[in-house]
């Protein structure tokens, strides 16, 4: 059921901005594993309805997915374990809307370097992501990030926290670069049609920029 409904919430700078929804569309987040309720919170603030998904009747009732972040080996094994790895390729494949964050940026890539044995991502955005990239430098910091189409003057920057942060190291000619990190020049940031993925975690922040972003390409597919 799609819900009418208007939104206050607060960009990066602290402004008040009014978030334009027509309709709540419905938002899964995968919820095996990871910081599942901060996305909920962030998704339901810009608009979505939001519901934990965990099993593959529950995915088939969602619009569109969030994988959080978390540990992608735990993640993988435990799609494994609840059978809902393939079901998950089966939508993306259609054309579902996902957003990746982090350990859901490794889920969504086509490659993956630095995994565990056996660990295998589900796929859809033609890019090669390296795992705990950052984190060999530096376990966790926080820098500010244009993304294009996303934040960019007048707005404030999006600040932008890792946490053992994996990067992308090379892309596909159907992928844009959103936003790159600014000491280290790499990727952080990428849309493939449906599918986005950042390497780093705007449900932490309370900055909404991100999430309204997916749920706004999740009304345009509906
Ligand atoms: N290093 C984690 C992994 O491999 C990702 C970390 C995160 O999501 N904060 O999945």
């Amino acid at each position: 059921m799609k819900v009418a409904i208007t939104l206050d919430g607060r960009v990066g700078s602290g402004q008040l901005r009014r978030f334009t929804v027509g309709s709540a569309p419905a938002v899964g987040v995968l919820a095996l594993q990871g910081d599942v309720a901060e996305h909920l919170r962030a998704l339901a603030r810009a608009g979505a309805t939001a519901v934990g998904v965990r099993r593959p009747d529950e995915l088939a009732a969602v619009d569109a997915l969030v994988i959080p972040g978390g540990e992608s080996t735990t993640m993988w094994k435990l799609t494994m374990a609840f059978d809902i790895a393939e079901p998950l390729r089966k939508r993306l494949a259609a054309g579902m809307p996902a957003f990746g964050s982090c350990a859901g940026m490794i889920m969504l890539a086509d490659r993956l370097l630095d995994g565990v044995a056996g660990q295998e991502t589900l796929g859809g955005i033609g890019m090669t992501v390296r795992r705990n990239a950052f984190g060999r430098q530096v376990d966790s910091f926080e820098s500010d990030i244009s993304l294009a189409g996303i934040t960019g003057p007048p707005d404030a920057p999006f600040r932008a926290v890792f946490i053992r942060a994996p990067w992308v190291e090379a892309v596909s000619d159907k992928v844009t670069v959103l936003g790159t990190e600014r000491v280290t020049g790499r990727i952080v940031a990428v849309r493939q049609g449906p599918l986005l993925a950042t390497s780093f975690h705007p449900e932490l922040t309370g900055d909404l920029r991100i999430h309204g972003y997916f749920v706004d390409m999740v009304r345009e597919r509906a």
